[in-house]
């Protein structure tokens, strides 16, 4: 079935984004690391599925082996659907996302959010970045721009307004990110004629 995911860190707002998406209720600020199986539902306002994979990255609490069960399973999961995902949504949290990709950029460590936006991409998988908690950001063009020069986009930012949409998941602010995902479904649409 045609498909949309969600991945993100734990925390970044995926359940809240989840809720405005679909007009489901879900378990917002609970525990992290609960969602731990894909879960599917309906987006009303297009005709496909919406699924939640579970939240990676730290989570207090959650033992270093399981982080990386999850991370690997998220992994098979996208493999597998890979051509049957229409869009991934990578969901960052716009206020911390800049600073914790440089605290674990090294030598031999890639950061889970430029990792998986590469691998979404490597599968051949339109990506969008919801960029949340916009609300929180005041220097937000300078800080859109950082981000996409960590993600190896050439700045400006408004260059890349198909890959990059800025929201406030928590006050429904999220125009930007359904613009740019109906771009990606009906380009896809458009090619399948
Ligand atoms: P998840 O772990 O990724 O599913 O994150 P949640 O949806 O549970 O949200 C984590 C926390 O971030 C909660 O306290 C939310 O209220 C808060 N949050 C979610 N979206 C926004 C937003 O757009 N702005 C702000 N300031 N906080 C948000």
């Amino acid at each position: 079935d045609a498909e949309v995911v969600l991945v993100g860190r734990s925390n970044v707002g995926k359940s809240t984004l989840m809720r405005e998406l679909t007009g489901h209720k879900f378990d917002t600020g609970g525990k992290p690391g609960v969602t731990r199986t894909p879960n599917h539902y309906d987006w009303t306002a297009e005709d496909f599925v919406i699924t939640d994979l579970p939240g990676f990255g730290f989570m207090s609490g959650v033992e270093a082996d399981r982080q990386d069960q999850i991370k690997t399973d998220i992994v098979r999961y996208l493999e597998a659907h890979a051509d049957s995902i229409l869009v991934g949504i990578l969901v960052v949290d716009g206020k911390s996302v800049v600073d914790i990709i440089d605290r674990h950029t090294g030598e031999d460590e890639i950061p889970y959010d430029v990792e998986m936006f590469h691998f979404l991409r490597e599968l051949d998988v339109p990506t969008v970045v919801a960029v949340n908690k916009m609300d929180k950001v005041d220097d937000r063009d300078e800080r859109l721009d950082e981000l996409c020069d960590r993600l190896g986009l050439l700045p400006p930012w408004k260059q890349w307004q198909d890959t990059i949409a800025p929201i406030t998941a928590k006050r429904g602010q999220i125009d930007a990110l359904e613009e740019s995902v109906r771009t990606h479904l009906h380009a896809q649409k458009r090619d399948d004629l």
